[in-house]
């Protein structure tokens, strides 16, 4: 596929999404001006990547630091999201790089990123990842953690808590992810009011391919989407 194919695939594929996610707010009663898209670029080349700015995409996000350091070189205009587990010794080089860490999942983490934030005098907007379906191979905290984090976060200056993220267990049947995403909306409610500003709890990270219509119907205001708008555009190209 040469440039313009890819770029009318995108194109099409973006329409696509963007029908879906006006048809989900639609049926919540939500603006579609409260979710924003971030495009997960994990399975395509940064030259693919880059293509996405001129179609209107400019939140972006990848699961692995390094990665995302390597198309944030190639995309220094992109918004970037890290949206998978953050290493501590990885810190220092993303912190420049991104513009939200969704998936902080242990205090030693929101420590590491305090100090660091400190030592590099920037503010690091974060959210918190949280297990909510209690898979043993998912990071995250459990949701019974939540209540001691909110009490760490009062000592943070660098760092902001922004909201909360979570994945459901994939399931053929989205429906199936709606007890996750409403059990996240009711943390959300239940601790934002002991959050001290500048933190806060209004960003709900949740919604992929297979549910990010569910997760708009249960709150959503980040949806991360790669196989939707990628599916097919990770060969042929390198
Ligand atoms: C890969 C990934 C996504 C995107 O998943 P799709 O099903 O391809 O849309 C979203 N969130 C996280 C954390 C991911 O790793």
């Amino acid at each position: 596929m040469d440039t313009e194919q890819t770029q009318s695939v995108l194109r099409s594929r973006l329409a696509a999404v963007e029908a879906r996610l006006q048809a989900a707010c639609q049926r919540a009663g939500r603006p579609r001006s409260d979710i924003t898209l971030i495009a997960v670029t994990k399975t395509i080349p940064a030259a693919i990547a880059a293509l996405l700015p001129d179609l209107g995409v400019l939140e972006l996000g990848e699961n692995r630091p390094q990665a995302l350091w390597e198309k944030a070189a190639a995309i220094p205009h992109g918004h970037w999201h890290l949206i998978g587990h953050l290493q501590r010794n990885k810190i220092e080089r993303t912190l420049p790089l991104t513009t939200l860490i969704h998936s902080v999942d242990s205090v030693r983490l929101l420590e590491a990123l305090e100090k660091e934030g400190t030592r590099q005098q920037r503010t690091v907007r974060i959210l918190l990842e949280v297990n909510v379906s209690r898979e043993a191979n998912k990071h995250g905290f459990a949701p019974e953690e939540i209540a001691a984090v909110v009490q760490s976060a009062r000592t943070l200056r660098q760092v902001v808590v922004s909201g909360l993220m979570t994945m459901a267990a994939y399931a053929e049947d989205p429906e199936a992810a709606r007890p996750t995403f409403r059990e996240l909306r009711q943390i959300r409610e239940r601790f934002s009011p002991l959050l001290e500003p500048p933190h806060h709890f209004r960003e709900l990270s949740m919604g992929m391919t297979n549910d990010f219509e569910v997760a708009v119907e249960e709150g959503a205001t980040l949806v991360r989407i790669g196989t939707a708008l990628f599916a097919g555009l990770d060969e042929g190209t390198s």
